[in-house]
């Protein structure tokens, strides 16, 4: 047999919020655990994320006043996806979602609250105009995290101020419309971070944790306070099987190979396969680009090669969380483009300089749309954004802000803007056909100065109108784009990560192609093949279920359930 070179109950591979809330309620059922992570940084595309946790039937969304109904959220999102995901899958998310939470509340130090946040198909069965399944973070006091706070991921660039200054869903909003005391506010943020002495000699981070920062901070604290160790730059690299069970696993520790024996089980919690483009190339054509993923560029898919080396089933391999992404040369990820999309002043055209969808619909809708028009016709990829100076004094754009002057921006920024007096001189310097996108423009504008979009419906959806300006009637989403200078940027169709991979059934047990669960062995998050199919219910769907069936399978995994 194997020669161990440590024993444990548990192992988890991945530092996520799936492998990170897994471990911890592993360890509160009193097993022994220890989380393996291949990168130097903790935290994984989770803590670069917005933490948001789509969640039906919550307390905190009772307390809101919103009654939610199982049934109703089961019946929503098994219309949304995929026919090969099992009935069994779904309910089980469902069903453990707000007992998950509960626990989460109870045992760290996390603080979710429900939002007024749409489903993003909320006017389907089941679902939710009024939102409240999703669920945000407060802030998290980093000095809890101690030396760790440094070894944590930072904020994704789409996600943070300037690249480092963390803010909460709140607080954007204050500086989205520059609300009441937005300068105090950003001010006083600023000066917390500058005047942060210790940390400011030896880091970049931002000692105010939100977001993707809140959760995955919240969940190393707790994690240390129950002695579970993370070890950092210590990769998977196979699974071990033992008499058809998986026994435990071999990982790099200080460069050597190093076997982990795991008594009671594995739990692969490692991501998807957002940066390997090989795999990309032969399994999910459809999303071809790994620069353009979001994901973390340490998840390559080794956790799901390792499970299919055992003999586990995968499943949609060919999707993807789709969404628009902004990219700045010199960046290692694709930037998310959320709330700019359904602003006033702004639209997205094809390289003909043609309109072809509804800018405000869900970044999935809107991913899945730019990938198909690309694959269909060959040019969408680039899109662009293109807005006028109006936008441009009020509102972001990607990494463009306002108040920030050209000029002042980045040679990397710079070298991607497009700026022309008119729309003709903008259109030359797109490489579009002037006249086309004068006359998509009139045609947008004829209709916009009455607030309406005949041909993609722009801004009638609950989910539209809650990233319009709701100081902009008679539609928050639509405003003709009449003076300029004009501006354009490319969009991409890109991703927030991959979404399928292993085979799992209801408690989170990786399957074979014949349904046969492999014992020992778990997969969580975007390492296995999401209940979601290829759909996005609402925000928090990704990492929801991933924390969910960290939940579930450690309870299985431990006797607790
Ligand atoms: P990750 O959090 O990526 O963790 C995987 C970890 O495994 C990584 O640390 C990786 O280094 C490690 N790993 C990889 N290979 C190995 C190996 N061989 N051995 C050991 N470790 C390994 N989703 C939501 O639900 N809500 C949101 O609000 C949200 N906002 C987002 C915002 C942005 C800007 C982006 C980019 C994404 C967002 N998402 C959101 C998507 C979400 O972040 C991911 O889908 C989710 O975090 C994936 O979680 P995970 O636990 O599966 O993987």
């Amino acid at each position: 047999g194997m020669e161990w070179q440590s024993e444990v109950d548990v192992v988890v591979v991945g530092s996520g919020a799936g492998g990170m809330l897994a471990a911890l309620v592993a360890a509160k059922n009193r097993a022994e655990v220890v989380v393996v992570e291949k990168d130097k940084l903790w935290g994984g595309t989770s803590a670069t994320s917005g933490g948001g946790i789509w969640i039906p039937g919550s307390d905190q969304a009772k307390a809101m006043g919103f009654e939610d109904n199982l049934d109703d959220a089961f019946k929503y999102v098994r219309a949304l996806s995929a026919d090969n995901v099992p009935d069994e899958n779904i309910r089980a998310y469902v069903e453990n979602a707000a007992p998950m939470l509960r626990w989460v509340t109870a045992n760290t130090g996390v603080v979710y609250t429900s939002q007024p946040y749409p489903d993003y198909h909320a006017e389907n069965p089941g679902g939710s105009v009024t939102g409240y399944r999703t669920h945000l973070p407060e802030m998290f006091d980093g000095t809890l995290l101690g030396e760790d706070l440094k070894t944590q991921r930072l904020p994704s660039p789409a996600a943070s101020l300037f690249g480092y200054l963390n803010w909460t869903f709140a607080e954007t909003y204050q500086l989205l419309y520059r609300g009441p005391g937005w300068l105090t506010g950003l001010a006083k943020n600023m000066a917390k971070y500058w005047f942060d002495w210790p940390l400011r000699f030896t880091s970049r981070k931002d000692r105010r944790l939100t977001l993707g920062n809140a959760l995955t901070g919240a969940l190393r604290v707790a994690l240390n306070e129950a002695g579970v160790p993370v070890w950092l730059k210590t990769p998977m690299k196979e699974l071990v099987t033992e008499n058809g069970r998986v026994a435990g696993l071999v990982v790099e520790k200080d460069g050597k190979p190093f076997a982990i024996r795991a008594r009671k089980g594995v739990v692969l919690a490692a991501g998807g396969f957002d940066k390997n483009q090989r795999m990309r190339d032969a399994n999910a054509p459809l999303y071809n680009k790994a620069w353009a993923s979001g994901g973390v560029t340490s998840n390559t898919g080794d956790a799901i090669r390792a499970g299919q080396a055992v003999g586990a089933g995968t499943m949609n391999m060919h999707s993807a969380w789709a969404a628009p992404v902004f990219h700045v040369p010199g960046e290692d990820r694709g930037r998310l483009c959320t709330i700019e999309r359904a602003l006033p002043g702004c639209i997205m055209v094809n390289q003909k300089g043609q309109r072809y969808l509804n800018e405000a619909a869900s970044y999935h809708i809107v991913g899945q749309q730019m990938a198909r028009r690309q694959r269909e016709f060959g040019d969408a990829s680039p899109s662009w954004m293109v807005f006028d100076r109006k936008y441009r004094h009020q509102f972001p754009m990607g990494p463009l802000l306002p108040l920030v002057p050209d000029w002042l921006q980045s040679g990397a920024v710079k070298s991607i803007l497009k700026k022309g007096r008119t729309i003709a001189e903008l259109a030359r310097d797109m490489g579009v056909d002037p006249a086309a996108l004068e006359l998509q423009i009139a045609r947008f504008n004829a209709g916009a100065a009455k607030g309406e979009d005949p041909e993609f419906h722009r801004g009638e959806a609950a989910y539209d109108k809650m990233y319009g300006d709701y100081r902009h009637q008679p539609n928050p989403c639509l405003r003709p784009l009449t003076e300029g200078p004009f501006y354009a940027m490319p969009i991409y169709p890109g991703d927030i990560g991959t979404n399928g991979g292993l085979r799992t059934n209801a408690k989170a047990q990786v399957v074979d192609d014949a349904g046969q669960p492999i014992a020992g062995l778990y997969a969580v998050g975007n390492n296995a093949a999401s209940a979601m199919g290829e759909s996005y219910p609402g925000a928090g769907v990704t990492i929801g279920p991933a924390m969910t069936f960290g939940y579930v399978a450690a309870r299985d995994l431990t006797g607790a359930n």
